[in-house]
């Protein structure tokens, strides 16, 4: 959309989305969504690596869509995935157990109230190298040199 951040693509090492996903503590049963899916290389470890029931890519760049369709095919994980092409501020996030970023300090910011009205409590959110602002992470760890921060969804009230 017209107001859609611009966010450049730029891929987590492996060994980070590795990190990411264990600090988030992905197991059976989760539902990830990764918000600006890349080449979907976190949606594709959190099913092949961790175990997820399901994950869902959103990117805005239907390129990186297609990138990320063709990866999961080649992985053998594309009935447990699903890209969809839009811009993540438009997503249903409801059906997220797991939440995972690569964005911008800015969008991070921006995104906090949509996360705190859309997911259950007990979501987690991990977040590769920004932080929430105001909102204090539950654990941050360090991957390669890289910061990975932890929230867990609030009950309400
Ligand atoms: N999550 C992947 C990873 O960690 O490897 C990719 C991270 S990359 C820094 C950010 C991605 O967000 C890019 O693929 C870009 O196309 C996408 N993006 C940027 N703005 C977006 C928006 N408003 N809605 C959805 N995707 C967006």
């Amino acid at each position: 959309s017209a107001n859609a951040p611009e966010v450049p693509y730029v891929p987590t090492p492996e060994p980070t989305v590795e990190g990411m996903l264990s600090l988030a503590g992905v197991k059976p049963g989760d539902v990830v969504y990764d918000l600006g899916s890349g080449d979907g290389r976190i949606v594709i470890s959190a099913v092949r690596n961790h175990g997820a029931s399901r994950a869902v890519g959103v990117d805005i760049n239907p390129e990186r869509v297609k990138e990320a369709q063709d990866n999961a095919r080649r992985a053998s994980v594309e009935d447990q995935v699903e890209f969809r092409q839009g811009d993540l501020f438009d997503a249903d996030l409801s059906g997220a157990t797991v939440v995972t970023l690569y964005l911008l300090p800015t969008v991070n910011e921006r995104l906090k109230p949509k996360l705190l009205a859309e997911l259950k409590p007990g979501t987690r959110i991990v977040s590769h190298g920004f932080d929430m602002g105001d909102w204090a992470p539950e654990r941050q760890t360090q991957v390669d040199g890289r910061t990975v921060y932890l929230w867990v969804v609030p009950e309400p009230g």
